[in-house]
């Protein structure tokens, strides 16, 4: 493994502009979970009017490498892409705490990735109640939230996926998250950037390396 294949790269950027594109409601129908989670569109579609009141928003993400431990045996590498993609997820959501405890005491709603994972049954497409509102995790996609836009503007980079079934890993994962806000949060620039500097990202007994930025958007 050369190190950059235990790089995680983390962006963030403070914009006014959102990007929407329907396709991501396509991607979302070839998941094997789709309308098993209260994170699917059908249930969370109607989360998209949090972005007609909270207008500002810090668009964060991660990128890291797929780990090309196995590179010629097709079972390890898809082990290796599990790996990855959990490891891309928590470190998502350390990048993610982080801020938040920065912003603590501010009034904000986010838009993580992937599905909502906080039950291990999840009751909303059952009943369609949310057993825990106050934790529920509605994902970019499912807002229609153009995530390629989002991977481009903090990494220069286009979302790339594993095509099943060709033992071929893409070189990265990228995975993105928007925290919205009634408020201008660019004042916590500085703040947000020293301390995300101090996050470690650890999986698997691995500590991966790090490498932080903030973006400057043009509406800024
Ligand atoms: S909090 Fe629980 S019930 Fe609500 S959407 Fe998430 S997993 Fe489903």
């Amino acid at each position: 493994m050369g190190s950059e294949d235990l790089k995680v790269n983390v962006a963030f950027s403070f914009t006014k502009r959102l990007k929407f594109n329907e396709r991501f409601l396509k991607l979302c129908e070839s998941c094997k979970n789709y309308l098993n989670n209260g994170g699917c569109p059908r249930y969370s579609l109607p989360f998209r009017k949090v972005l007609d009141v909270n207008k500002n928003y810090i668009l964060v993400g991660v990128k890291m490498n797929y780990l090309k431990v196995y590179p010629d045996r097709h079972p390890y590498i898809l082990r290796s892409m599990r790996h990855s993609d959990w490891a891309s997820l928590k470190f998502l959501n350390n990048v993610l705490s982080c801020i938040h405890n920065v912003l603590n005491g501010e009034k904000t709603f986010t838009f993580y990735a992937g599905n909502c994972r906080v039950c291990r049954v999840c009751t909303v497409p059952i009943n369609n109640v949310c057993k825990k509102p106050k934790f529920r995790r509605v994902s970019p996609e499912a807002v229609q939230i153009d995530c390629e836009d989002i991977s481009k503007r903090l990494f220069g980079v286009p979302l790339v996926w594993y095509k099943a079934g060709t033992g071929i890993l893409p070189e990265y994962i990228v995975r993105v998250s928007v925290i919205t806000s009634k408020k201008p949060l660019v004042g916590y620039k500085k703040i947000i950037l020293k301390n995300l500097k101090r996050v470690k990202f650890i999986w698997s007994g691995i500590e991966y390396d790090k490498e932080v930025k903030y973006v400057k958007d043009q509406s800024h």
